[in-house]
């Protein structure tokens, strides 16, 4: 094999220190690469031992240059043994390699001569509606006088539209103090995780929002784990890796939503691995979205995994009656609409496990209303909510009655299923019990168990004692009408 020929496609650098090609250790290297060229795939053998150049040798050790940190940790990871091994062949002694990272100065030098189209890492992600995102495209990955990027995220999606609920609570306080202070707290990585439509996305991009709005980070990547593997494997096939891993290092804050999508994807997991590494040695702050708790992920390496929980992992649950309504509320006051609270509630009441459900039902009511030149009422509200669950729900949870009840008379949700015998307390729990037993099948076993586990008697009283008052105090009577047709509102 011809010198220049082996050597073609390798960087060669300005002011050279090895410009004498027909040094010692070229000749070795090129040896070298003839056997490894026989024994890795030529993708590969292109991606990962072209760039390298030889530096120089003594007694026990073959110093290479490689351009970046990632490049030599993966070649450590995949090529220490079949590199130290064919040194010692071509050698004749045992040898073993080491790395050298390429200067800064000529890093900066053959990235600017690269200036990637990069692989389409900031095209507009379907979640965003950043029309901007396009110009981002041309990005320059050098290290100096870095470009803010102008990542694709969605300008509504602020903490300030992020209604905060019990539900969200932890997570979202998580994320505004990375928001605050990234990659200054030990939330690092910060993984939010939850059921579909729950707000995960929304949450990550508040905390990009902020940032941008704080100018206090420049370099902010959004990206979904699907686009990333996407790239990582054009990349790959555009022999584009170092571009690649230097991009993706050179941010100060990396989103990556809904992580599940890594899963059994073993090469890009590596990949992402490298790069989490790089930038969390770097006090760069990561931000990941899952559908589940990370180690209840499956077709995930557990090194990556555990990497994951180094950090601070929260979870947002389906939010309650309350924060759907105030969501309801929040989103319309954002469309500049004031709708009936009754609307609103029974849309909440119906549409109980997504946001993004509970979202539909807001904007095909909007919708409605305008182009059926209708008003916002409780007639249209049931049509809308029909359409779009399909079905308004025909009967009500023992929970939600609890939650109705409790709501309408100011006590706290948690008391009425325990063992507090105050006077106030103790009349809510019966009005629940009455209203379950009126309301719903269940037995009366069932409703002593829903109310901190009493037992059947106990229900029986409770009605009775209800029935009773309801015709001795009108008060009573007014409070328990009104709670009753309040949940019938939510049935056909
Ligand atoms: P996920 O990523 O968990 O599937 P999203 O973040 O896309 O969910 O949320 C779905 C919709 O619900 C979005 O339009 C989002 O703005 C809205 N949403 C979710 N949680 C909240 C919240 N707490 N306050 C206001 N809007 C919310
Ligand atoms: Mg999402």
């Amino acid at each position: 094999m011809q010198e220049e020929e082996a050597l073609a496609g390798i960087p060669q650098p300005e002011n050279s220190q090895i410009e004498d090609e027909s040094a010692e250790h070229h000749k070795i290297w090129n040896e070298c690469l003839n056997i490894i060229r026989g024994r890795v795939n030529s993708q590969n053998f292109k991606t990962w031992f072209e760039p390298i150049l030889p530096l120089a040798l003594d007694k026990e050790k073959f110093f290479i240059q490689v351009p970046s940190q990632f490049f030599s940790e993966w070649l450590e990871e995949h090529y220490y043994s079949l590199i130290n091994e064919v040194l010692t062949q071509v050698m004749k002694s045992e040898i073993t390699v080491d790395y050298v990272i390429t200067p800064e100065e000529r890093d900066n030098e053959n990235q600017a001569a690269q200036t990637a189209e990069f692989p389409a890492v900031l095209k507009p992600d379907p979640d965003s509606i950043n029309l901007k995102a396009e110009t981002a495209l041309k990005i320059n990955p050098v290290r100096q006088n870095q470009p803010d990027l102008q990542p694709s995220l969605n300008p509504k999606y602020t903490f300030e539209n992020y209604v905060k609920g019990e539900s969200n609570q932890f997570a979202r306080a998580a994320a505004l103090a990375v928001a605050n202070n990234p990659g200054g707290t030990s939330f690092n990585p910060l993984v939010i995780y939850g059921g579909v439509g729950l707000g995960k996305t929304h949450l990550v991009h508040a905390i990009g929002n902020h940032l941008i709005w704080s100018g206090k980070t420049k370099r902010i990547l959004y990206i979904s784990s699907e686009k990333f593997t996407v790239d990582f494997v054009e990349a790959i096939q555009k022999d584009s890796m170092t571009e690649f891993s230097n991009y993706y290092r050179s941010v100060d804050l990396l989103i990556v939503d809904d992580i599940q999508f890594f899963s059994g994807k073993e090469k890009t997991q590596d990949m992402f691995f490298h790069t989490f590494n790089a930038l969390h040695q770097l006090g760069k702050q990561i931000v990941l979205s899952s559908d589940k708790a990370p180690k209840e992920l499956k077709g995930l390496n557990e090194r990556l995994i555990s990497r994951f929980q180094w950090g601070l992992t929260a979870d947002i649950q389906p939010p309650d009656l309350e924060t759907r309504i105030a969501i309801l509320r929040k989103k319309s006051g954002l469309e500049g609409y004031d709708i009936p609270h009754d609307v609103l509630e029974f849309i909440a009441l119906n549409v109980t496990s997504n946001i993004r459900e509970l979202e539909g039902c807001l904007i095909s009511l909007l919708a409605r209303a305008s182009l059926e030149d209708r008003s916002i009422d409780m007639e249209l509200a049931k049509e809308v909510v029909r359409s779009v669950i399909g079905e308004v729900r025909s009967h009500i949870t023992i929970e939600e009655i609890q939650r109705v009840v409790c709501d309408h008379l100011g006590i706290p949700e948690d008391l009425i299923r325990a063992k507090t015998r105050k006077q106030e307390i103790v009349n809510a729990r019966q009005i629940a019990m009455y209203l379950t037993k009126e309301l719903t099948n269940s037995s009366l076993k069932t409703i002593g168990l829903h109310f901190g586990g009493r037992d059947h008697s106990t229900v029986i009283h409770a009605y009775q004692t209800i029935e009773d008052s309801m015709n001795t105090d009108p008060k009573q009577k007014v409070i328990v009408q009104q709670l009753r047709s309040k949940l019938e509102r939510t049935l056909h």
